[in-house]
């Protein structure tokens, strides 16, 4: 039988999926290092477990396939049937042993690359609906995807960094930090955070033009890491004082 090959042409998308199986192979590795006795241990994820953030990695790999399935096919299938469906699987899938969860987390995840494999480029632009109600195109999986296993490898908590993370995941994070911020407003009081890596040009803030709150300094790795709320090494505020947790994000 001859491989198939990956149908997308367009290049950029092309480098998010490579950095899509790259991750997954980091994410799998950090897995892999774990004894099974320290499953159970918590992750950096308030009142999750690791076996909890492992499940979901990989019912995360399942919600994804679907909205794949929804461009494939053109029928709506939604990231989760119901609001309490990603947490309701969540404490069921974090229940079972720990070869149940390994072969969720690997049989799902080829499944979604083989999905992102076989879809015809054409279909790619293909929009779709995430579990926030945004409406973006199928592509979008691919970076919600990366975000998922490269950050939810530092979650588990054994030696996973933002350090470790390609440069690109790193640069988009900047953005995506703010904007998911911005979209919390509407629930939770935010400040005008900027963000203002050393070694970059740029700066990324809530309010541009507006009096900024809190400037957080540092190299973008570890701005990003202090974005995500995975801690506060190497970063400082405007005042050279080591900030407070930033607001949650996701
Ligand atoms: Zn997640």
């Amino acid at each position: 039988m001859v491989a198939r090959e990956v149908q997308l042409k367009d290049p950029e998308l092309l480098e998010l999926l490579l950095i899509a199986r790259r991750g997954l192979s980091y994410f799998s590795r950090k897995v892999n290092e774990l004894k099974f006795s320290e499953w159970d241990e918590p992750s950096l994820l308030p009142g999750w477990s690791r076996r909890a953030l492992i499940a979901h990695v990989g019912l995360n790999a399942r919600a994804n396939r679907r909205l794949v399935e929804w461009a494939e096919t053109g029928i709506e299938t939604p990231m989760y049937d119901n609001p309490t469906q990603r947490e309701d699987e969540i404490d069921f899938y974090a229940t079972l042993n720990t070869q149940a969860i390994l072969n969720l987390h690997w049989h799902a995840a080829v499944d979604l690359d083989v999905a992102w494999r076989d879809l015809p480029n054409e279909k790619w632009g293909h929009e779709i609906r995430t579990a926030q109600g945004r409406l973006v195109p199928v592509s979008e999986t691919l970076w919600m995807r990366i975000r998922e296993v490269w950050i939810h490898a530092v979650d588990i908590d054994n030696g996973g960094d933002v350090h470790d993370f390609p440069k690109l995941v790193v640069d988009r994070l900047l953005p995506d930090i703010i904007a998911v911020w911005k979209r919390r407003r509407s629930e939770v009081e935010i400040p005008n955070i900027v963000l203002a890596p050393t070694d970059r040009s740029e700066r990324w803030m809530m309010d541009p033009g507006q009096p900024e709150d809190i400037v957080i300094s540092g190299t973008a790795v570890d701005v990003v890491r202090w974005g995500l709320g995975r801690g506060t090494r190497g970063v400082t505020d405007q005042h050279g004082n080591v900030p407070d947790k930033a607001p949650r994000w996701l």
